[in-house]
């Protein structure tokens, strides 16, 4: 399996970091994890089009980990894709009123030409084709979840934006790769967010080989937020850069 960063950034803007967005590959299947604004843009930077997509993970839903939702359904009533299988979309409770509420103002956003299922998540395990997925409610918003998915040839943990918490060590229990939300540099921590130090005891507690640090708010310009994880964690820490490509293996 592979993970492409999409998307290292937050709601605020900058020029190198786009807001979240995180692609999932296996042998089968192509799942796209959060579309903040700019993810599609990148995915086809990463040399995937919307043809390969089978499905969008949705973490939660303010608009940097979700606005390009609206993007990605005007796009697909295009000829280009007509007949393409179903896009299916996961999140928790809510998706289908934000939909909704989306095609209210924006009437092009319901489907044409391809079907859309709209699937809202308890936590809990199901399969995706080659993948199995775990949904892991994670303290953010009154709703935020964070995935596991995994595969026979690996795993992956994807927190979302998180607080700390002790759903986020079960989320990350032994996987390959931990892509944790490392929002501002340690001693200046966000309310609903952690910093490289608290990732890192997350990372540390769950057994997880590599912790992929992001969701970089501009604060971290500067700061070395791989060395404040490795105080903490014994594992291999990567800083996310958009476009990244990382290997997701046992
Ligand atoms: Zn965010
Ligand atoms: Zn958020």
């Amino acid at each position: 399996m592979q993970l492409v960063i999409l998307g290292s950034g937050t709601a605020i803007p900058v020029a190198d970091r786009f807001p979240a967005g995180y692609l999932v590959t296996s042998e089968r299947t192509t799942v796209m994890v959060d579309c903040g604004p700019g993810s599609l843009r990148r995915l086809a930077q990463a040399g995937k089009g919307l043809p390969d997509l089978d499905a969008v993970l949705l973490t939660h839903y303010h608009t940097d980990h979700c606005a390009d939702l609206a993007a990605l359904l005007f796009a697909l009533r295009s000829p280009h894709y007509a007949g393409r299988r179903p896009m299916r979309v996961f999140g928790a409770p809510g998706l289908q009123r934000l939909v909704q509420k989306l095609t209210e103002a924006w009437p092009w956003l319901s489907p044409r030409g391809y079907q859309l299922e709209l699937v809202e998540l308890t936590p809990g395990r199901f399969s995706l084709q080659d993948l199995e997925v775990t949904a892991v409610p994670i303290r953010h918003t009154a709703q935020s979840l964070g995935y596991r998915i995994a595969s026979a040839s690996g795993s992956v943990a994807l927190s979302g934006d998180a607080d700390e918490c002790d759903e986020l060590v079960e989320l990350a229990r032994g996987t390959d790769v931990f892509v944790c939300d490392a929002a501002t540099p340690d001693g200046q921590k966000l309310e609903g967010h952690l910093t490289p130090g608290l990732a890192a005891e997350h990372a540390e507690r769950a057994g997880t080989k590599t912790l992929v640090l992001t969701h970089f708010y501009p604060e971290c310009a500067g700061h070395d937020v791989a060395a404040m994880a490795a105080q903490r964690f014994a594992g291999r820490v990567v800083v996310a850069e958009d476009l990244m490509q990382i290997p997701i293996r046992p």
